[in-house]
Formats: structure tokens, C-alpha cells, sequence
């Protein structure tokens, strides 16, 4: 490729903030194009669904375009394709169908095999339609896991995308998108694809198998999680075709966004810090125990919990560890929504331990603030964990995680070492409550050490994770990608 013309890549996801957001995926589709814009060299864009929730007035949304066309099976679709151009000068469209915006809910219909892939075909219609001949379509999740199938079937011949590349990014293996196989006449995909190397999956289909199967390059969103997923122990019974495909498959740890998430000026937080002057940092442990209906305490260590209550996050290892802790003179404050099982248990333990227990079973991005700000302490036990954006956040915020040793977890926190009191947090290896004890033992250790502590909250809060370092290895790879044509 001429190196003076800008690559074009289209990032496309079934979330995105600020627009709409269930968990890290949205985060990374968020801040990825503003840091690759900032490298420069680069026409990015990113397309999601317009859903209900995506007001154009709020955001300043237009229409382009007629309605665009296509037809599977002999019907014919159409969709409507709006645009925002972002601050930073990109653009960020959306995939308008009533499949989207007349609904509640983003995922959990029973048509979502049809949601997503008809929002996959969409994708690859509106390039056509608006002339955008992509370098690379970025896919993300199994929701844009058709893509690269299509690519590689029905648009094959089609001379518009002969010099288009495919990356497919797994943010969790454990999200599979598999679906009934009578569906995939209805996709517009041929009995051909049905083949355990392509998209058949216990004789089902599976969305994710069409990035893991189809896309030129693969990649996962921490380097330790790019090993895993090639184990039984990690895989998702992938884990064979994830190790066929190794020499294509690529660990990019996520970053943050360092303007969205900053002590120094956050305005939903009660007091404002940074590393300079982590004393003031107390007050907003102080508010979040009176909010909280907690016992007001400088010295009681807080333990905060932010996290979707799922299988995945450890939460039955938090639970098991909750009677011993309760022993121990601490405060516990958990926001998260989530599987019924969980919220039974910790509303549960809510009811129990009113003086030192917070429950909060709902999804508030300014409750998690002042979590990640108040607490002494952030929890993340995951039984496996892609990359994690909580104690990514958590560390900026000066609160101290205790994470298992999986993951993006293993990466990213550097494990407190008391002889040169260097580290950024407390790692554990066995997925059980002793393992969990063991770290938050160590963490109250230092803690009852306030000289120790300090430091540990300042090497904390000065790890750099931005997204400058991520963006530079998309952006690498992005120019690999397209040099190798
Ligand atoms: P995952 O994507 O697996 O849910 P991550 O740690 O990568 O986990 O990202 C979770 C993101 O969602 C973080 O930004 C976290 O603060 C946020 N989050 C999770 N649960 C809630 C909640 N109940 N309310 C507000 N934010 C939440």
C-alpha cells in the first residue's frame, strides 16, 4: 500500500460509548478510534446498531443517504444508515432497522441470530453504498462474526472488496452466538459453510466461529488471554481451532481512556486527586460510607466490587469469603447486575450484615465512580478475564486490586513486592476463597501500614495504561496486514 495514503478501517460492534454501553466491549469501540485518529495516518470509523436508546437529537445524529437494499433468499431488506461525525473529525455510523430501534434490550431476543446477522450484512452493504472501500473491517464479538464469512462466500467475487482484509477481535470466548442450523438459509449462507472448519459448532451454527474461521488475522485483548484460549482449561472447546490458527492470532492488551477516567477531574466523584495528593482520596471513602449507610471510618479497610454478576467475574469465590471477612473488621460494597443467583446471594448477605455490607444490584456509572474512588480495596477474582477494565480503573483511581492471576488480570497488575514495595496490586492463583483470603491478607498487611500503602496507591495510580501504547499495536498491525497483500 502507498504509505502517504490514509489506511481506512471500519471498527465495527454491537456497543459503543458514549452511545450505549453493557460492559468493556463498548469502552474499547469508544476509545480505540480516538487513539488511532491520534496517530494520525488513519480514515477509522466505527458502525454499530442504532437502538432505542440512541436518541439523534441527543447526539446530533443525520440521515444519509436512501434507505440501502439487499436481498437474502430472494427478500428483500433495507436499513437506513445514519451518521455523527465525532469530535476529533471521524465518523460513527448506524445501522437504523426496526429490528433495533423498536425494542427494549439490546441483546436476549429470540430473533438475535437474524439482529446480528442482518446488522452484518448491513455492514458490508453501506461500504458499498457509500463508497468506503475499507483496508480492514475490524470486527468485534460474535455479534460481527458473519462478516468475514460473507466476505469470504457471497461477496468473494465482488472486484469492490478484493483488497479488503478482516480482523476479528475476541473481547470473551465465553459469548458464542450459537444458534439453531436451520437458520443459515435465512442468513443467506449455503449448507457449504456447514462444516466443522467453518461455522458448524455441535451441529449448530456459531457467529463467533465465522471471525475465528474466516477473518485474515485474529485478536484477543490481553497477550496472557491469547495463550489461554488455546487450552482445554480456557478454550470454550475452541481452543483447537484457536491453536490452528496461532500464527494469525494476536494478544493486544486494551488501555484506558485516561480523559474519561481521571480522579484529578472527574465531577461525579466528591473530591477530586491525583498522585500528588492522595490524602484527599479519603473523602471520598468517607462520602461513600455515608451514602452507603455505613459505619463512617478513615482506618476500616473498604472492599469495592463493581462487575456484571456472571459466572465469569468469581463472584461465588467473593461469596465464599464473605462469613470470614465479616470476622474481620471491613466493609463490603458491591454494585452489579446480573444472573438472579447472584443477586439472591448478595442481597442475601446485604440483609445480613446491614453495618458493614452495601448492596447495590443496578448498573450506575456514577456509583461505579465513586466505588472506584472510595474503596481501599477493588476485588476481581475472575475465573478468567479477557483483559478487565476494573482494575484498570480501579488502579487509576488509587484502589488497590486483588485480582486472580488469569488473563488480562496477569498483565496488568504487577504483583506488590514487600521487599522493594514496588507492585501495583495483590495476584492469586487458586480459584477458591483461601486463594482470595490469602491475596486480601496481604493487601490488609500493607495496608496497616500507611507509609507502605501510600506508596503502593501511588505506584498504583502512575502505572500507565493509555491507550497511546494499545493503538500504536492495532496500528502496527493494521500496516502488517495490509503490507502483506
Ligand atoms: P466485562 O466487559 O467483562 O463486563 P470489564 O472489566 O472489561 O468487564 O468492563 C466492565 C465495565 O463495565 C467497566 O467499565 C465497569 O466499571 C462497568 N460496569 C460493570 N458493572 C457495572 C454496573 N453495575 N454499573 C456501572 N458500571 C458497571
Amino acid at each position: 500500500m502507498n504509505s502517504n495514503r490514509k489506511l481506512k478501517v471500519l471498527l465495527v460492534a454491537s456497543e459503543m460509548t458514549p452511545f450505549v454501553k453493557t460492559g468493556g466491549l463498548a469502552d474499547v469501540v469508544g476509545s480505540l478510534p480516538v487513539a488511532l485518529n491520534s496517530l494520525g495516518g488513519i480514515d477509522v470509523r466505527t458502525i454499530i446498531p442504532k437502538y432505542k436508546y440512541i436518541s439523534d437529537e441527543e447526539y446530533d445524529i443525520t440521515e444519509l443517504n436512501h434507505p440501502i437494499k439487499f436481498t437474502i433468499d430472494n427478500y428483500e431488506h433495507e436499513f437506513r444508515l445514519k451518521v455523527k461525525e465525532m469530535s476529533g473529525g471521524w465518523l460513527s455510523y448506524f445501522i437504523d432497522s426496526g429490528i433495533f430501534s423498536d425494542r427494549d434490550g439490546i441483546y436476549g431476543h429470540n430473533d438475535d441470530a437474524w439482529r446480528f446477522g442482518f446488522f452484518s450484512r448491513s455492514v458490508i452493504e453501506m461500504a458499498k453504498a457509500i463508497n468506503f472501500k475499507p483496508d480492514i473491517i475490524h470486527c468485534n464479538d460474535w455479534h460481527t462474526g458473519l462478516i468475514p464469512a460473507y466476505l469470504k462466500t457471497i461477496y468473494q467475487d465482488e472486484p469492490f472488496f478484493q483488497d479488503t482484509k478482516t480482523i476479528f477481535t475476541i473481547h470473551n470466548l465465553g459469548y458464542q452466538g450459537v444458534f439453531s442450523k436451520d437458520l443459515l438459509p435465512y442468513l443467506g449462507l449455503s449448507w457449504d459453510e456447514f462444516k466443522q472448519e467453518k461455522l458448524e459448532f455441535w451441529d449448530r451454527i456459531s457467529f463467533i466461529k465465522g471471525g475465528l474461521s474466516y477473518a485474515d488475522f485474529i485478536t484477543t485483548v490481553s497477550k496472557k488471554y491469547s495463550a489461554e484460549i488455546q487450552t482445554p482449561r480456557y478454550g470454550e472447546n475452541l481452543h483447537n481451532l484457536l491453536r490452528s490458527r496461532s500464527d494469525v492470532l494476536y494478544g493486544i492488551t486494551n488501555g484506558l481512556d485516561y480523559e474519561e477516567w481521571n480522579p484529578a477531574t472527574d465531577i461525579y466523584i466528591h473530591r477530586n486527586y491525583d498522585s500528588s495528593n492522595i490524602e484527599d482520596k479519603i473523602h471520598n471513602k468517607i462520602q461513600l460510607q455515608k451514602e452507603n449507610i455505613l459505619p463512617v471510618s478513615e482506618e476500616i479497610p473498604l472492599l469495592g466490587v463493581v462487575s456484571r454478576l456472571s459466572p465469569q467475574k468469581g463472584l461465588d469465590i467473593i461469596a465464599d469469603s464473605i462469613y470470614e471477612l465479616m470476622s474481620r473488621n471491613i466493609q463490603f460494597i458491591l454494585l452489579g447486575t446480573g444472573d438472579e443467583y447472584y443477586q439472591d446471594l448478595f442481597r442475601r448477605f446485604g440483609g445480613e450484615f446491614r453495618n458493614s455490607v452495601s448492596i447495590n444490584l443496578k448498573f450506575d456509572l456514577v456509583m461505579a465512580k465513586q466505588i472506584y474512588a472510595g474503596s481501599d480495596i477493588f476485588l476481581m477474582p475472575s475465573r478468567y478475564e479477557p483483559c478487565g477494565l476494573g482494575q484498570l480503573i480501579s488502579m487509576r483511581y488509587g484502589t488497590i486490586p486483588v485480582v486472580r492471576n488469569t488473563g488480562g488480570l496477569s498483565d496488568t497488575v504487577q504483583d506488590y513486592n514487600s521487599v522493594t514495595g514496588s507492585g501495583t496490586g495483590f495476584k492469586f492463583e487458586h480459584e477458591t476463597s483461601d486463594g482470595l483470603l490469602w491475596a486480601i491478607g496481604k493487601a490488609l498487611e500493607v495496608y496497616s501500614n500507611k507509609d507502605k500503602w501510600k506508596k503502593l496507591i501511588k505506584n498504583a495510580m502512575n502505572a500507565k495504561h493509555s491507550w497511546k501504547k494499545s493503538a500504536g499495536e492495532y496500528m502496527e498491525l493494521y500496516r502488517k496486514i495490509t503490507e502483506d497483500k
